[in-house]
């Protein structure tokens, strides 16, 4: 059982009013939320032949990456297993603001069926190994791609719980509009505590800044000027940390697809969004 969103939403391409989003919140997995911890050995430092072996630079003097020690969750959308569990998927779960949502969703495809989940696990993990290498400590809301879940307001504590300081949501949407194309970046409006404020509203701002200079195109169905302020994502509405979800792109797009398909095109995603944490968190 597909568990597809569809929302009648104001458009500004003419033609079609179905939203086939990717849907749902974002944030997920029961798991425990398993790490990536890595520690970054400074480069070798060269040391110039005019001076004195004695003088060499020690390691400990060279200066770690600016986000070194920090601490980023990525949540990566949907999950392989959902569609062939409706009952746990379905089940209601607080999606904050009073709100229930289902647990989870099945998520969008391409045309040609590859899958939201099997797109949003695979950028998460490179978006990982990037920040991994600056000495930033992982976080993944699910561990593979053929589990169940987790629910959405399990993903949004997994953030809370690791104390992070970066939660970044990645997903792909389902925009059945022929044209409709380009990224766009969620963050929760009204803001319901201090961190989904000022903090969220920033690591938005610089995912779609990033994602732009890297040459993707804002979304031209969505938001305004790439962002999204959203008041129904459990993942966001939930997070007592700074939180952003990012939907990469439309699936239903012919070159987006294609883009998405491609590991070329995945890790062009990645670089861009791992770009943007590295200067949130620098910033
Ligand atoms: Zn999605």
């Amino acid at each position: 059982m597909v568990v597809v969103r569809r929302v009648i939403t104001p458009l500004l391409l003419a033609g079609a009013l179905l939203l086939t989003g990717c849907s749902d919140d974002a944030p997920a997995a029961p798991a425990p939320a398993p790490v990536t911890t890595r520690t970054v050995t400074p480069a070798p430092t060269t040391v110039p032949p005019s001076v004195p072996a004695s003088a060499s630079v020690s390691a400990s003097s060279v200066a770690p990456p600016a986000a070194s020690g920090k601490v980023v969750v990525l949540d990566p959308g949907h999950n392989g297993g959902n569609a062939a569990h409706p009952a746990e998927i379905n089940r209601p779960v607080p999606a904050g603001r009073g709100q229930t949502k289902p647990c989870n969703t099945t998520g969008t495809a391409t045309n040609a069926g590859y899958p939201e989940h099997a797109f949003t696990f695979d950028v998460a993990q490179r978006v990982g190994k990037a920040l991994a290498s600056q000495g930033i400590r992982i976080v993944y809301t699910r561990q593979n791609d053929t589990g169940v879940g987790p629910c959405v307001d399990r993903r949004a504590a997994i953030g809370n719980e690791a104390a992070a300081d970066a939660v970044v949501s990645i997903h792909a949407d389902g925009y059945e509009a022929a044209g409709a194309n380009g990224f766009h970046v969620a963050y929760s409006a009204p803001p319901l505590n201090a961190a989904q404020g000022a903090p969220s509203t920033r690591l938005a701002q610089t995912l779609r800044d990033t994602m732009r200079t890297s040459g993707f195109s804002l979304s031209n169905y969505i938001g305004g000027n790439g962002l999204s302020a959203r008041s129904d994502l459990a993942g966001l509405n939930l997070s007592t940390r700074p939180v952003a979800l990012v939907e990469c792109g439309n699936m239903r797009n012919a070159a987006e697809a294609a883009r998405m398909t491609s590991e070329e095109g995945r890790q062009q995603y990645a670089s861009a969004i791992a770009a943007a944490i590295e200067a949130y968190l620098a910033s």
